[in-house]
């Protein structure tokens, strides 16, 4: 098969590897669609690497036993590669499992472990299927374009009496858009890029401020009666957007994190969380549970294609990573067979 490779300093291409087999009650899924993510950082840092990506859909093509899928059905491949076992695992909520499969000493290689490639190995528990009448393209957004934020916004329960902050409007905070409007809440964004910027309104902002701004909060509280949002979601990953989130929510207000940061974020006790009486969360994904309501966003929302900003052959991958470096997209789709 072949599957992307970072070749050097914003240099990828193509590789040609071994077809991966499946094994007990894993399945073969050949990718149909793989949104990109992060791989972008690889790739502007010449971080040499052939296993690039965590997003797919696709179509089972061999499976090793009778499992939970069979040839032909049309699937999501969810995220890592969870032990199945585990009380977290079996609640739905594999992504925090931490018990996850050593994938190259279970499969005997590593091939078939990345996304942005012809086919990928999964256990079939992890492949639900695709309802009838929803696009391959259209059923990726169920990966990182709209799931972390789902996760988050089911966590803190937002609806149509909601205004909402959201900080950050890449292909992540951007979904955070489309899910927030799609149950009724008012948004407001906080985002400088100016493609973003222009992107967050198509998709419903009613305000985007400049996170720049020195009075960027007040600005924010103006827009809520004096008072605060009534909840925030951080999908930028800095500090300082942290605190935004912190200083422009009302008292007994929630916060859920969800842009990845491993950088140290100050609060004050008594301040930021015991006078205030906030709740802060941190969401990596949904419940598996979740995967129907997922769906009924993807059916139902008039927004779902213009989150889709670039579809590219996966031939064209050079071309597909410096769009995806430029930030000017939201998801970018590769297709891997053509
Ligand atoms: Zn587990
Ligand atoms: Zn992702």
């Amino acid at each position: 098969m072949k599957k992307v490779a970072i070749l050097g300093k914003c240099k990828a291409g193509l590789v040609e590897v071994p077809d991966p087999k499946p094994k007990e009650d894993w399945a073969l899924v050949k990718v149909q669609a793989a949104p990109m993510c992060t791989e972008y950082k690889a790739f502007l840092a010449g971080k040499k690497t052939e296993y690039l990506g965590h997003e797919a859909v696709g179509e089972v093509v061999e499976v090793a036993q009778p499992c939970k899928v069979k040839v032909g059905d049309r699937v999501v491949v969810m995220p890592q590669y969870p032990c199945g076992k585990c009380q977290l695992c079996i609640s739905g909520d594999y992504i925090h499992c931490e018990n996850s499969y050593n994938f190259a000493k279970f499969i005997g290689s590593r091939e078939g472990s990345a996304t942005m490639a012809q086919y990928i190995l999964k256990p079939s528990w992890l492949l639900p299927l695709i309802p009838d009448g929803i696009s391959y393209e259209h059923a990726s957004l169920a990966l990182c374009a709209l799931g972390p934020t789902f996760g988050a916004l089911n966590l803190m329960n937002v609806g149509p009496f909601d205004t909402m902050l959201i900080t950050g409007a890449g292909a992540v905070g951007l979904g955070g858009v489309v899910n927030a409007r799609f149950r009724g809440a008012r948004v407001i964004v906080a985002e400088f890029h100016p493609w973003r910027v222009k992107k967050a309104r198509e998709l419903g902002a009613e305000v985007v401020v400049d996170p720049r701004d020195e009075g960027c909060a007040n600005q924010i509280k103006s827009l809520t009666n004096g008072i605060g949002v009534d909840k925030a979601m951080d999908c930028s990953g800095t500090v300082k957007a942290h605190r935004l989130c912190i200083d422009a929510t009302r008292r007994k207000g929630h916060i859920t994190f969800v842009g990845e940061c491993s950088e140290e974020t100050p609060i004050r006790i008594s301040p930021d969380m015991i006078r205030k009486g906030l709740t802060l969360h941190g969401s990596w994904h949904y419940n598996l549970s979740l995967f129907p309501d997922v769906m009924k966003v993807i059916r139902n929302s008039p927004l779902i294609d213009k989150l889709m900003s670039h579809v590219f052959p996966m031939s064209k991958i050079q071309e597909a990573f410096e769009v995806s470096a430029s930030h000017d997209c939201a998801k970018i789709i590769l297709k891997p067979w053509e």
